[in-house]
């Protein structure tokens, strides 16, 4: 196990009992800190709790009181705690620092670090870096807001392993030193707003990946997003655009046929399996990331000639008598969803529908031109079906399940036709997860 390295603190309060701030709990305590953990939720006699306990750990549940603040010198928040709770108000008052896990990074390792965040992309990027270096036989691990917690993958890196974490704007937000090699901004739409308030608070929580970075350091970012490159002006790194629009002499990018790295042609656009413009965006980004890092344009080709997409995100199922099935459950916006439609060049029969956050579907009207059938469900379905008439689809459908979904999707397509699970909703008027909506997707398309 690394240890932390120059941690400036000694007592610390992880807020917090997720499974990152578990992790964090037992890497301080490791390292001899005096740690206490707070959680509201948290049962004493979870597990993983008692674990906590037994390295010394004092676990209070049930609240938040005030006097756990006394003599702490730092918050180890959870990501997902807003900055409104009160033990958080008042640490920031008495200027006690508030950081997320991500910090932690910093102690642990001073191995590579590829750092990537954005609004939408993370995942697929973060996969792509992942597969491509190892494509290379470039030793490294994946971690971050993707299932891994990031202070715990580092903590286990070995000589010359890469970390390549994916992070969340909310994760972010808590690092002050935090400092990768290699960092990409993918996008910046209006996102959680509920969370960060404005815009500002949003970009300045993103501009956190490159604002310790230094020249020896990289910043990769989409030269197509006015809001990014607004964003980047403040590096100090060496910056790298991406452009699906343009020659970039000192970037990635891409003309009808090919993409390049500078001015080296990578791979041909035929040669890719991944479907999208959107994909291309991470495609750019990544191939810039892996040969910053080491990789090889043997390994960037490996990957992009098999792979067919992250689960859920716009993910390549079957082709069942000549129709193409996607599944991408992962598209809770209209953002996402008008990208996965504009992905293809056939005529469409679109998924789509869930929980209702209150807004209307017009945004999704133009999109909804290359879309042949409609088959909408859960809350917003009569929305999603007036946004349709609006669009001149004839063939709009009602179903209840993702098994009637599927099976009128099927019959109301031709050959050649590619049937799109696209929500444009979360899944939770209906399903647990995302997940779970996409498994019952891909379930109902086996059983076709
Ligand atoms: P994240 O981890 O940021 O949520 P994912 O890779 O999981 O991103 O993709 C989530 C959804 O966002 C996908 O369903 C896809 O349709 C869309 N998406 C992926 N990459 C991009 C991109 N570069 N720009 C816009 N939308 C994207």
């Amino acid at each position: 196990m690394n240890q932390l390295i120059s941690f400036p603190y000694q007592h610390v309060l992880v807020l917090g009992l997720a499974k990152s701030g578990t992790a964090a709990c037992e890497i301080l305590a490791d390292n001899g800190c005096l740690v206490k953990a707070n959680d509201l939720n948290a049962q004493l006699d979870d597990p993983s709790i008692i674990r906590l306990k037994k390295l010394g750990i004092e676990v209070v549940t049930g609240g938040h009181p005030l006097s756990l603040l006394e003599n702490i010198d730092v918050i180890v928040k959870n990501p997902g705690i807003p900055y409104e709770n009160m033990l958080v108000k008042e640490a920031l008052n008495r200027n006690i620092p508030v950081i997320t896990e991500i910090e932690l990074v910093q102690y642990l390792t001073r191995n590579q670090i590829i750092g990537i965040t954005g609004s939408n992309g993370k995942t697929t990027t973060t996969t792509l870096i992942h597969e491509m270096l190892t494509n290379s036989q470039q030793a490294n691990k994946i971690a971050g807001n993707i299932g891994m917690v990031a202070a715990e993958v580092a903590s286990t890196l070995k000589n010359k392993e890469t970390l390549v974490v994916e992070l969340s704007s909310f994760q972010l937000m808590g690092t002050t030193t935090f400092q990768p090699k290699i960092a990409v901004l993918l996008n910046l739409f209006q996102a959680h707003l509920d969370y960060h308030h404005t815009f500002e608070n949003y970009q300045y929580a993103k501009a956190q990946i490159f604002s310790n970075q230094d020249k020896n350091d990289f910043i990769i970012y989409n030269a197509d997003d006015v809001n990014v490159v607004e964003v980047v002006q403040t590096a100090k790194s060496t910056r790298i655009p991406f452009s699906t629009k343009q020659y970039l002499p000192n970037g990635a990018w891409c003309d009808e046929s090919y993409i390049y790295f500078k001015d080296q042609a990578i791979i041909a656009r035929s040669e890719i399996r991944l479907v999208g413009k959107h994909n291309l965006e991470n495609i750019l980004a990544s191939i810039a990331s892996c040969l910053l890092a080491g990789g090889t344009v043997e390994g960037i080709k490996q990957v992009l000639t098999t792979f067919t997409g992250v689960k859920h995100r716009l993910q390549y199922i079957r082709n069942y008598n000549e129709r193409l099935f996607y599944n991408d459950s992962k598209a809770t916006n209209i953002v996402a969803t008008s990208k996965a439609i504009s992905s293809f060049n056939h005529p469409v029969v679109l998924l789509a529908g869930g929980l209702d956050r209150g807004n209307s579907f017009d945004e999704l009207i133009p999109y909804l031109h290359a879309v042949k059938t409609l088959i909408v469900f859960g809350e917003t379905a009569n929305k999603i079906e007036e946004a349709g008439k609006k669009a001149g689809i004839n063939s709009i459908i009602h179903v209840e399940t993702m098994q009637q979904a599927v099976e009128k999707a099927y019959a109301h397509s031709n050959e050649r036709d590619v049937i799109l699970l696209s929500p444009a909703c979360a899944s939770w008027d209906q399903y647990r997860t995302f997940e779970e909506r996409g498994d019952m997707f891909v379930k109902a398309v086996h059983t076709l």
